[in-house]
């Protein structure tokens, strides 16, 4: 069968040419040719100008997510030198000796769809679209080529992100030696245990690991991380001699690990609370008890995955925020992030802003944050922008 083609109506090849990965179903013409779930189809302007190749995602909006704006084919070799770029790539983002980092992120490694992680030996991979699931193997094959010393490779297909390509939820061990049961990593001079079968995203927040890091925290401090998974940002403030800290977390499962996290980094056990709540809840209740902290971290999930959510996820970040700033002690620090692609860094300093202003504080901006370099963001594709932080020294 020819291969699939792609028409696009009058105009809307503008984004293409200016090398944004996404076609959108409203954008497309007339279709003919092998259009088979993440097949592979060559994308034409309204006059039939040749403007790349990408993989067709008959069930979501995004129709086709593009490979390449160039004229190759998309085979075992065009995947092997993607993975390689991805490879030189990190070399010159990552400082020597980093261990555990994203290799690919998507779109922004051009490759949309297929994220790899990598810890220490370890490799965790998810195939979240139907041309990287289509190109699995091949994308398997290239990155065991390309690090054969690696001792294995571990699938985390399990995100909604699948699901809205209409594909199965896929996990398990993909090829070599199956991970410990908890995989432990060193970042910055701390030591964090992995659980990369049912951990958050492929096991630990990776695009954190800078901002982990940057703080000057302050020694001898109290410190309250909300939203804390596995103890993070807790472990590095007490690190860094922080006298308590409090980890706040709702899951069960994510405050064993803190804990167990804190006894690895032989952290003394006193120096830390551990409280499964509602973040929303406990805030409201230390403010009823009038308590107070010298740095008090808000990390959050998403509140909004798309645009039509981002009104209430403004309310809940504004919420948190307002709570947070009134918990921080006069010359304390209030750190604070979105991870909603959909908030923009100018809206969510206006939201903190208008939370801190509620809560009769002045903000001062020390350090605007965003992911890891790992977690490339090119300029063709802002989308891929999704980590805003804000360090603000409350007077
Ligand atoms: N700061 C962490 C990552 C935070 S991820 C790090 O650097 O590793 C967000 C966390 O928020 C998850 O662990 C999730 O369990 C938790 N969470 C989600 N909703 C919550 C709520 N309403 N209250 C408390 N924790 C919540």
């Amino acid at each position: 069968m020819k291969e699939g083609e792609v028409i696009l109506k009058p105009g809307r090849e503008k984004s293409l040419l200016r090398f944004h990965p996404w076609v959108m179903s409203g954008a497309i013409a007339q279709t003919s040719g092998e259009l088979s779930v993440g097949a592979t189809v060559v994308v034409r302007d309204a006059s039939g100008a040749f403007l790349g190749r990408g993989a067709w995602s008959p069930q979501s909006q995004i129709s086709v997510r593009m490979w390449s704006f160039a004229e190759e084919a998309i085979d075992v070799q065009f995947f092997h030198r993607r993975l390689e770029c991805c490879v030189a790539r990190r070399r010159a983002m990552l400082p020597a000796g980093v261990a555990n980092y994203r290799l690919v992120h998507g779109e922004a490694d051009g490759l949309p769809g297929c994220v790899i992680d990598r810890y220490g030996d370890y490799f965790v991979c998810q195939f979240l679209s139907a041309g990287a699931e289509r190109w699995r193997r091949e994308i398997l094959d290239a990155l065991r080529a390309l690090f054969p010393e690696a001792k294995g490779c571990y699938e985390r297909s399990d995100t909604d992100a699948r699901q809205r390509e209409g594909l199965e939820e896929r996990c398990g061990l993909l090829y070599g030696e199956e991970p410990p049961l908890l995989l432990e990593i060193e970042e910055n001079g701390a030591r964090f245990l992995v659980d990369v079968r049912k951990g958050h995203k492929t096991g630990f927040y990776l695009d954190q690991r800078e901002n982990r890091a940057v703080h000057s925290w302050p020694a001898g401090g109290e410190v309250l991380n909300c939203f804390c998974y596995t103890g993070g940002f807790g472990v590095c403030a007490a690190l860094a001699g922080a006298r308590h800290v409090t980890q706040v977390d709702l899951s069960a499962d994510a405050l064993a690990l803190a804990r167990q996290n804190a006894e690895r980094n032989l952290l003394p056990e006193g120096t830390f609370e551990y409280l499964q709540a509602d973040v929303f809840q406990q805030l409201r209740k230390f403010r009823d008890e009038g308590r107070s902290f010298d740095v008090v971290i808000l990390d959050p999930p998403k509140f909004a995955e798309r645009h039509s959510q981002l009104e209430r996820a403004c309310r809940g970040y504004k919420d948190i925020n307002l709570l947070g700033a009134k918990l921080t002690r006069p010359g304390g620090v209030l750190m604070t992030y979105s991870c909603s692609g959909a908030m923009t860094p100018e809206l969510f300093r206006k939201v903190v802003g208008d939370a801190c202003r509620d809560a009769r504080r002045e903000a001062y901006l020390l350090k605007e944050l965003s992911q890891a370099p790992d977690h490339p963001i090119t300029l063709n594709f802002p989308e891929g922008h999704y980590l805003t932080g804000l360090v603000l020294l409350l007077p």
